[in-house]
């Protein structure tokens, strides 16, 4: 059979560092491998000395960077003889299970807080027939049933609890390295369940440590006894990382972030402390202007959680907790197409419809030039 060179989803590309054998059938979709643009307009904008990156993990097969969790979680599943797999989702991970589950021929089941899921995502879970049931309760109480569920019935939790979840997303740390040829001065995510920000310091601190021949050495031959400042940045309704315990009631309106009782709170912990780096929170508005800040200077459309990174990083920059000269990674982990409601919502003018006639199109232009 024709091998070629195709690229086959990050499960192959980064094989040596995962817990797969020649005999894995892996379930993938070909995620991974998404761009690390520069940010082009935004430093001059803040009148800063700095280099921004941002890792469009929207641009993963289902638009988020769920699947390079959930491609190596249903490798797992399946390849530990599981039939079906459940998940509490805030909407991405409902999503990617959904169409990780179609691929391998297995269930999925997942549970969502009933109103609270951006459009695109129910789209996602829908379409590719997952088992929909939406619970009168937020994540966190999905979370817990799913536990529980999970210990009367045969199927796989492919939460990020899931440890094969950080395995796979580790991954997005190797490549952020090998794009860059260097490691980044800082790194900055969204945080809800905290398990990214976990899987990346997983991700950099074995690059840093290729000595433990876990074959980290082959992506980080530049390397690397360095490891970047890791900075989480949760939404103010929803920042138990600032309150230093677990909340109950989170409200925010990036419904990614939407956790009061994030998962992996201590290994969060941990990288924010090995890192000396530290967690912040923005107020909705201040996510939702950095969301549009990035569409309408750079481009790129991110969902309303992803723009945290972003959000945060610029008033770390421009109050000088991050330093001109520094190098920042700063990962969009969704689409904005996921959530087309709080996008339209924000824009104040709607688009008016005009006679269809030269005329009426000529003033049109003409007015806004
Ligand atoms: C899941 C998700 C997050 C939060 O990631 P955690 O690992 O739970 O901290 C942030 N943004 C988006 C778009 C997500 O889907």
């Amino acid at each position: 059979m024709p091998q070629g060179n195709r690229y086959k989803g990050l499960i192959d590309k980064f094989k040596a560092v995962l817990p797969v054998s020649d005999t894995t059938r892996f379930i993938s979709l070909g995620e991974g491998n998404t761009p690390l643009i520069k940010l082009e307009n935004i430093p001059a904008l803040i009148g800063k000395n700095v280099d921004i990156y941002v890792k469009y993990e929207g641009l993963n097969p289902t638009g988020s960077f769920k699947d390079r969790g959930m491609t190596m979680a249903v490798t797992k599943a399946v390849e530990e003889g599981s039939q079906a797999i459940i998940c509490a989702s805030t909407g991405n991970t409902s999503a990617s299970a959904a169409a990780y589950a179609a691929r391998a021929g297995i269930k999925a089941f997942v549970l969502i807080p009933e109103g609270k899921i951006a459009l695109g995502k129910l789209a996602q879970a829908m379409m590719h027939g997952a088992e929909i049931i939406q619970i009168k309760g937020n994540f966190d109480h999905g979370m817990q049933l799913v536990k529980e569920v999970a210990e009367h019935a045969p199927v796989t939790i492919v939460n990020s609890i899931n440890p094969y979840r950080l395995q796979g997303q580790k991954t997005a740390a190797y490549e952020i390295v090998e794009a860059l040829g260097q490691v980044p001065d800082y790194h900055c995510l969204p945080v809800g369940n905290a398990g990214n920000i976990s899987a990346h310091w997983m991700g950099y601190t074995e690059m840093a440590q290729p000595e433990n021949e876990s074959a980290a050495g082959n992506y980080s031959k530049l390397a690397v006894n360095k490891r970047p400042v890791m900075v989480g940045y949760q939404a103010a309704g929803a920042a138990p990382f600032l309150k230093g315990e677990m909340i109950d009631d989170p409200e925010t309106v990036a419904t990614a972030i939407r956790i009061g009782r994030p998962q992996s709170w201590d290994k969060a912990w941990a990288a924010q402390k090995e890192s000396a780096g530290w967690f912040d929170l923005l107020t909705d508005e201040e996510i939702l202007a950095a969301q549009k800040l990035l569409t309408e200077k750079e481009g790129i459309f991110c969902e309303p959680a992803s723009a945290a990174s972003v959000g945060g990083a610029i008033r770390d920059i421009k109050n000088g907790k991050i330093p001109e000269g520094s190098t920042i990674v700063c990962t969009l982990t969704g689409h904005g197409l996921k959530d087309p409601d709080t996008a339209i919502s924000q824009c104040v003018a709607q688009p008016q419809a005009i006679e269809a006639s030269l005329d009426a199109v000529k003033a049109a232009i003409l007015d806004k030039l």
